[in-house]
């Protein structure tokens, strides 16, 4: 597998970052993680809607906010028969008013699916299984198996749903892990998202090979979390646009 970062801020995108969005890639097969807001524009078109699944974590728009634009793209060159297979978009059932607006859009060239908990998912080599996490909405972590080896995301989640998320991830090679919050704000410990410091937690507690934290605050610098996440767990980087790993 092949993972390349799309996006690692929240909740809004600038410049040089995007909203969260990973994509991963596993022979002729992409599967995008999340397509928040400034994602679509990593993608390479017509090309990268050919075999493309997307599956979005929860119905938070900076989470989603550029399935528009995709689907968009995927209409006008289905249109102008530049593609020809239907992105499949994998999308939690909650909120429902959301959920029916993104099926909706009839400019499209899509398919939707609604995961849940129980869902499994087969893309070529590559199995996709799901965790509810704790978090406003619905919302699940992801995990992504292929040649043996794992990929597994949080997505947005309270440090509530630690030992969930933990036993998910056991032994997984590459844990992307949001750490929104920075411990020396004063954080209560249970919140709506986890501290660099709990994102270290889980990564030590699941045994991971690597942790790549996720998620930032725009205003803050990126090496805070690496610094706040070692003093749990030391094979720690931060996501970063366009950086590619090879699994
Ligand atoms: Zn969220
Ligand atoms: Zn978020």
């Amino acid at each position: 597998m092949k993972l390349k970062i799309l996006g690692t801020q929240s909740p809004y995108n600038t410049k040089r970052h995007n909203c969260p969005g990973f994509l991963i890639q596993d022979e002729e097969n992409l599967l995008m993680l999340d397509c928040g807001s400034g994602t679509h524009r990593m993608l390479k078109y017509p090309k990268d809607l050919q075999n493309l699944s997307v599956i979005i974590s929860h119905l938070h728009r900076d989470h989603y906010n550029d399935i528009y634009n995709l689907q968009y793209a995927s209409f006008v060159f289905h249109n102008q028969k530049r593609i020809n297979i239907p992105i499949n978009i994998y999308l939690p059932q909650s909120p429902n008013r959301i959920n029916e607006d993104i099926r909706a859009e009839s400019n499209s060239f899509a398919e939707y699916y609604e995961i849940s908990e129980d869902t499994k998912i087969n893309i070529g080599n590559m199995e996709v299984t799901f965790c509810k996490t704790d978090h406003p909405v619905e919302t699940y972590a992801i995990k992504v198996m292929a040649g043996g080896k794992s990929i597994v995301y949080t997505s947005d989640t309270s440090f509530s749903a630690k030992e969930k998320i933990v036993e998910f991830a056991k032994g997984a090679y590459l844990l992307i892990c949001e750490a929104s919050l920075l411990e020396k704000y004063g954080f209560p410990e249970i919140n709506s998202h986890l501290t660099a410091r709990q994102a270290g937690i889980i990564a030590k507690e699941a045994k991971i090979q690597k942790l790549i934290l996720t998620h930032f605050w725009p205003e803050e610098k990126a090496k805070q979390y690496v610094k706040e996440a070692k003093k749990e767990f030391k094979k720690v980087i931060t996501a970063k646009e366009g950086k590619i790993l090879r699994l």
